[in-house]
């Protein structure tokens, strides 16, 4: 079996990721079960591929093995784009998904369903040591309600709302998330490329 680390300590994406990669044969690792206490690289990318690029080659160079990082986030039209490459730390560090969902109903206040258009984009890089970067993206359209609703996912999935499945991501199973989700097509293009990778290493 395949091992590939994840650039990754969020557990919901680690969930998306096994779900899809496992059942290819790969064996998926949290980068911090491989190498306890390994420091985190700064996000300083001004952009989704810039901050996948530099954990992947970040963890790629620390532990010598094939990584893949995953570097997303929430795009909402009447935020001119915000929170964008800051959604994880939109309310400030650390991390907090309540407070970053209680800053996003807050600015959106006032704003009509109609000007709610946003969507989630999903950058993955694969970087095996001594090859070159494999870039595979998605997104999803949905829209920002101010109400939350469902008990799955994470991160902004409460409020961010799918027309076309006619409810919240956190309302999904995990697999109809990744049926439609941002990381779940970015995931299926970059299991191909696993796959033809794979099939030339034997
Ligand atoms: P990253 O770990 O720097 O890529 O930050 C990703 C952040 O974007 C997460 O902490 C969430 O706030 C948000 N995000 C990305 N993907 C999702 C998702 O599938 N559901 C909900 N929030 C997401």
């Amino acid at each position: 079996m395949e091992m590939l680390v994840m650039a990754t300590h969020n557990s919901g994406k680690l969930r998306e990721f096994r779900r899809v990669l496992e059942p290819l044969g790969f064996e998926v690792k949290a980068v911090r079960d491989v190498v306890p206490g390994i420091t985190e690289p700064e996000e300083t990318g001004t952009t989704f591929a810039e901050n996948a690029l530099l954990k992947a080659e970040y963890y790629a160079q620390k532990t010598g093995l094939p990584v893949l990082a995953d570097d997303s986030g929430l795009v909402v039209d009447a935020l001119d784009g915000g929170p964008g490459v800051y959604s994880a730390r939109y309310a400030g560090m650390p991390s907090d998904d309540e407070a970053n969902n209680r800053k996003l109903v807050q600015e959106l206040t006032g704003v009509p369903e109609e000007k709610r258009t946003a969507r989630y984009m999903c950058v993955l890089v694969l970087v095996v040591p001594g090859c070159e970067p494999v870039v595979c993206e998605g997104t999803c359209e949905g829209l920002i309600h101010d109400e939350p609703a469902g008990n799955g996912g994470f991160g902004y999935d409460p409020y961010f709302y799918v027309p076309a499945k006619g409810k919240t991501m956190a309302a999904m199973s995990l697999d109809e998330k990744n049926e439609i989700s941002h990381r779940g097509k970015a995931l299926r293009h970059m299991a191909k490329r696993l796959q033809e990778l794979a099939a030339l290493s034997v």
